[in-house]
């Protein structure tokens, strides 16, 4: 499918000349439009709730557009559930799904009301020390190990992953903490990242479904409610279909009515906790062209960096790039778009196939709404970007500002800064 950015290049060099670049940029009706499908595609389930992943854009103007759409907060971490807690997102919109948790975040996650989605079975005792008592309602997260495939290929490695219990360790933990007085179960198991399938929650949901069942059978714990988490995937290059999220939702509640509904267990709510597919394509990252070279290869250089948008320096990954002004012209030069950083991996596209850029250009980088800005970093001293929301009315409206060197300096407040610089 074409790639095609949400703004054009007037509108871009508006906003850059009160926000100058880079920013990345989110587009408000996107979003709305996104969260309301989802729900959509759920809404054969009476208790179906998505829980933003907040780690995927912890920004709260964004968390607070997703809960106006009925989106909880999956948190895993203390300043995500404080995030949480001041847009107003507390109690059981609240899914805390960590891992080698902290004491402090267990306590911060209780005192909120939040569901504790347990990582582990020696969770048990260390919840129940640090709380000295179980919460009522608690779920526990699954790894089935091996491989996980889709049609004959694999997709990921749960095997491989630092996540989740065996089976039998979630078999034993909940007949541990039904003995403890635990009342209602949760199971959840996150075996794929980015899966640009219609097929992964469907096949996931029919692996916790029949677990779910013997769990019931077995254990005669109340299981009040699945949690197929993330992975459901955007297309980050032009060559992909996107998920079809009705086609999605419609799977899943095909495999409901075939394993949970029979085992009179259709009372089930059903939980997600995308992070990519609820921001991904409805961020972009805006930046300009500053410096050309040209030596065993073309590159330009762009005032974003790796900092900004960490993806393509960590995984390779590929994101497309817009030149602004330039969306339909030929594809004829070959750059290396690179940022700034003193690491040859701090770039943007390689080998990329791009009309003629001119020094002053505007590019936009797509889909970095989800991992994009909040991966961000201050490697060599780089200073993290402003992030603009482009709402409905098509106004900018700046949801974080720009950090300064002041913002990098503050954490030497453990002596007077500009008085040791000018000894
Ligand atoms: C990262 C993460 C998610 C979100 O993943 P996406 O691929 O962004 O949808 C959901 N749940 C947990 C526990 C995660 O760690």
């Amino acid at each position: 499918m074409e790639k095609r950015p949400f703004i054009t290049k007037e509108q871009a060099e508006q906003i850059a000349l009160k926000y100058p670049t880079p920013f990345h940029l989110y587009d408000e009706e996107g979003i709305r439009e996104n969260a309301k499908r989802v729900a959509q595609a759920f809404s054969w389930n009476k208790g179906f709730r998505e829980y933003f992943a907040v780690k995927a854009n912890p920004n709260p103007f964004l968390m607070k557009i997703l809960h106006e759409h009925g989106c909880g907060c999956d948190c895993s971490s203390l300043t995500e559930l404080m995030l949480s807690e001041t847009i107003g997102v507390t109690g059981e919109e609240v899914m805390f799904s960590s891992n080698d948790t902290p004491a402090e975040e267990f306590v911060k996650a209780a005192d909120m009301g939040a569901i504790i989605n347990l990582d582990d079975i020696t969770q048990i005792g260390v919840l129940e020390n640090i709380l000295g008592t179980l919460p009522q309602k608690i779920c526990c997260r699954f790894n089935p190990g091996g491989v996980f495939s889709i049609s004959n290929s694999i997709m990921d490695n749960p095997g491989d992953a630092k996540y989740g219990m065996t089976q039998s360790q979630v078999f034993e933990a909940f007949r541990i903490l039904k003995k403890k007085g635990v009342k209602e179960f949760g199971l959840h198991a996150f075996l794929c990242s980015n899966t640009v399938s219609n097929e992964y929650y469907p096949m996931l949901a029919k692996i916790l479904f029949e677990l779910a069942v013997r769990l019931k059978e077995e254990t005669g714990a109340h299981i009040s409610f699945i949690n197929l988490s993330g992975g459901v995937g955007i297309p980050y290059t032009p060559d992909q279909e996107p998920n079809d999220i009705l086609a999605i939702g419609e799977g899943v509640r095909r495999v409901y009515e075939e394993v949970l509904t029979p085992a009179g267990m259709g009372d089930v709510a059903i939980y997600t906790e995308m992070g990519r597919f609820m921001m991904g394509p409805y961020g972009c990252l805006v930046t300009r062209a500053i410096n050309e070279k040209h030596i065993y290869k073309e590159y330009v250089g762009v005032d974003a960096c790796a900092v900004n948008l960490m993806r393509p320096a960590m995984y390779g990954a590929y994101h497309h790039i817009t030149v602004l002004g330039k969306e339909d012209a030929p594809a004829d030069h070959v750059y290396d778009v690179t940022g700034s950083l003193c690491e040859n991996n701090d770039k943007f596209a390689i080998d990329r196939k791009l009309p003629e850029i001119a020094i002053g250009d505007l590019l936009v980088i797509h889909d970095t709404g989800a991992h994009g800005f909040s991966m961000g970093y201050n490697y060599n001293g780089k200073l993290r970007s402003a992030e603009i929301l482009w709402t409905a009315d098509h106004t900018a409206k700046l949801i974080r500002r720009a950090e300064t060197p002041e913002d990098y300096f503050a954490t030497f407040d453990c002596f007077d800064f500009y008085e040791q610089l000018a000894k």
